[in-house]
């Protein structure tokens, strides 16, 4: 007896079962779950793949996706503990991660992380060998974002321009947001970078920040520095500030820190070759000797990070980037793996 299916559809050919676009995301957290709705919405991914310890949680996750599937265009969403899930990924997201605890160290909380990553990179590479890697896990706010884009690097044996952090791409969206606000004018249209560590001591470049061309810096050299009376500093400040002030309002940050990471998704996927703020290894720039992991403006492409952008930094730009440098490093070197 056929079934209705069976009635209905006549089956031509063997479909291929192997996705173009696959897209994984490691921990269904508050930031892994804005990362999914976001390349949802964006099509960007023709499979989606989530991955996370806390089953009940990613079963729940993956259902109330699936049942949205009406209104976004990625035919296929599956999920699973195991890392088979994620086999033949283009890209895989790693939002997971342990959060501080009281009275733990810099240096301990580093390491829990780094032992978690141990639990997921080797097996993410094991399934997709060709896939690039984008490190979102940041659990002390700062330093660590940088860090682990290290740590995931020497795990995976994969080459440096593949693995990168979301890094200052973050940082640098919400410099531009709050340079529109005093303006009037569309983030689009107000051009920053912000570079360096990803947090507290991240390095604005004021020479840069411009509208049509028009750099500020030119308007008022004193833009950014104590002196100036428009005080643009703040603005840095505020940007450094604002993960904090979140956190304390609604307990965690997710939508600007998706939809930045879903602007980074499609320069990848799409081979945008668009440059990003994101986290790479910069030892031999800036005088930096050590394999450090900090943002600089990168190319990103299907290859992940095929060019980087020399920035000409002057002096003081350039001592609190080496600052950075050397403060990751005194972690970095500690660690065990
Ligand atoms: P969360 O605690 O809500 O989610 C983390 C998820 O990771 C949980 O679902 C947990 O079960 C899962 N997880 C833990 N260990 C795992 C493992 N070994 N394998 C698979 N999954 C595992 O946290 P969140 O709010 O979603 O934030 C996620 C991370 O992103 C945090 O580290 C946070 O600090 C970071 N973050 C980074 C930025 C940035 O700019 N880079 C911005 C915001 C948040």
């Amino acid at each position: 007896m056929s079934t209705v299916k069976e009635k209905l559809i006549e089956n031509l050919i063997e479909e291929d079962k192997i996705s173009q676009r696959k897209i994984t995301i490691v921990g269904t957290g508050a930031v892994g779950m804005a990362c999914a709705i976001c390349i949802l919405l964006k099509d960007l991914a023709d499979e989606l793949a989530l991955v996370d310890v806390a089953v009940d949680k990613l079963k729940g996750e993956t259902m109330d996706l699936q049942h949205g599937s009406l209104f976004f265009n990625t035919s296929k969403i599956t999920s699973g503990k195991d890392y088979s899930v994620s086999a033949n990924s283009k890209l895989v997201i790693v939002t997971a991660g342990a959060r501080q605890q009281e009275g733990e160290s810099r240096l301990a909380l580093v390491q829990r992380n780094v032992n978690i990553m141990k639990s997921i990179i080797p097996a993410i590479v094991q399934h997709s060998p060709d896939c690039k890697m984008l490190i979102v896990s940041n659990p002390e706010l700062f330093l660590l974002v940088d860090i682990l884009t290290y740590v995931v690097w020497k795990l995976s044996g994969l080459p440096a321009t593949r693995v990168f952090g979301s890094g200052c791409n973050l940082d640098s969206a919400r410099f531009r947001y709050l340079i529109g606000e005093k303006l009037g004018v569309h983030p689009t249209s107000c051009h920053g970078w912000i570079i360096g560590e990803h947090g507290d001591s991240s390095v604005p470049l004021w020479s840069g920040v411009n509208v049509a061309g028009v750099a500020l810096k030119t308007l008022d050299p004193k833009l950014g520095t104590d002196a100036d009376k428009d005080q643009w500093k703040n603005i840095h400040k505020q940007v450094v500030e604002s993960a904090y002030e979140i956190i304390k309002l609604k307990g965690y940050t997710s939508w600007a820190i998706g939809l930045s990471v879903t602007d980074l998704v499609g320069s990848v996927l799409k081979n945008l070759r668009r440059v990003h703020p994101v986290s790479t290894m910069v030892k031999g720039l800036y005088g930096i000797k050590e394999e450090i992991f900090l943002s600089i403006p990168c190319v990103l492409g299907q290859n992940g990070v095929s060019d980087i952008v020399k920035v000409n930094l002057n002096s003081d730009e350039e001592a609190l980037f080496k600052k950075s440098a050397d403060t990751l490093w005194n972690v970095q070197k500690e660690l065990v793996f």
